[in-house]
């Protein structure tokens, strides 16, 4: 198998046959040589039923993994990789925001220049809002200042892969998974393709504002402990203070005689200090929850089925099963 084409969906009814039809046709004879591995990621509307028709249908080699429930695409993009059997893997999401014509482009650069491991692709121009910009830009400045990995900017998890790095990814065992800090950590030589993001085809998109901060902070965790370094500076930088304040407090009452004043000074330092203490709990909470997690060991994902097209491929007559 050349290519395997990893789709994550999640309630992608209206897309998946406009999808599979949209990238037979960009792929053209390369289908012959392709599996399309969709990974239905517990959808609640009819994105299975169309995936089993398009299964039942197709000419070419579709094959369905569907989860017991909705498991995040992290998880999808993981039960993708573990299943391609391809020596050339790609990540493109079902809504057609991402053109099946880049998959061409980028396998055919890949199999031009064998000293590239992987192309990712990046958004030229970002199409959000500016206030989307901001946070977006002040996450990778965050993210590029507390780890040592280089994470670039706006390139997406449209990718495709050689083998050696789909087989680097999977060797990663955490259950925290954050792919964009993934693929930037397994190192490889990456060619940064440029690319045009288009408009949904159908469906609406499954993030909002707080799931992606929560995202870039699980991102941050994932990656680095440089807020526990953060915390434990806070604290000792507090710490200094409040001895110089007690030094000036006593000095002030020896010389001047002065009572202890400042019902609002103690207001606000106790509420300064409790907040501080606070978040360094807070933070380091994270770190235990996301250790929780991975000491429990659970699967990252249950599939509940899996199907397979009995392809026929198109130049020989065979008929798999
Ligand atoms: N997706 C998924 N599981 C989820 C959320 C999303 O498999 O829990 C899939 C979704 O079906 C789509 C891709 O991930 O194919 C990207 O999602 P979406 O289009 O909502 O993200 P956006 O393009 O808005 O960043
Ligand atoms: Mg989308």
């Amino acid at each position: 198998m050349l290519l395997s084409v990893i789709v994550p969906c999640y309630n992608e009814e209206g897309s998946v046959r406009l999808f599979y039809e949209e990238t037979v046709r960009a792929l053209g004879d390369r289908m012959a040589d392709t599996e399309l591995l969709f990974i239905n990621d517990g959808s609640r509307d009819g994105t299975l039923r169309e995936l089993k028709k398009l299964c039942e249908e197709s000419v070419h080699c579709i094959r369905v993994i569907s989860f017991s429930r909705n498991f995040g695409k992290e998880a999808a993009l993981l039960a993708g990789l573990s299943h391609a059997r391809g020596d050339f893997t790609s990540i493109i999401d079902a809504d057609l925001q991402q053109r099946p014509e880049y998959l061409v482009q980028m396998l055919d650069f890949l199999l031009a220049h064998p000293e590239y491991d992987s192309v990712a692709c990046y958004q030229q121009e970002r199409k959000e809002g500016a206030v989307m910009k901001l946070v977006k830009d002040a996450f990778y400045k965050v993210i590029d200042s507390m780890t040592d990995i280089k994470i670039m900017q706006s390139a997406s998890d449209f990718r495709m892969l050689r083998r050696c790095v789909v087989d680097a990814i999977l060797s990663l065992p955490e259950r925290c998974r954050f792919s964009k800090g993934i693929f930037a950590w397994v190192g490889f030589e990456t060619y940064y393709m440029p690319y045009v993001v288009e408009k949904r085809a159908a469906g609406e998109s499954k993030w909002n504002f707080w799931k992606l901060m929560q995202y870039a902070f699980s991102g941050i965790i994932a990656f680095s402990d440089k807020p526990l370094i953060l915390s434990s500076i806070a604290g000792i930088a507090l710490f200094a203070i409040s001895i110089l304040l007690m030094l000036v407090v006593v000095v002030k009452t020896l010389i001047w005689g002065d009572p202890v004043a400042g019902f609002p000074t103690l207001c606000s330092l106790l509420l300064l200090l409790s907040g501080v203490q606070l978040l360094s709990v807070g933070i380091l909470g994270q770190y235990m929850a996301k250790n929780y997690t991975e000491t429990k060991g659970r699967p990252m994902y249950v599939v509940k089925e899996e199907l397979e097209s009995g392809h026929r491929m198109k130049e020989t007559g065979e008929h798999r099963e």
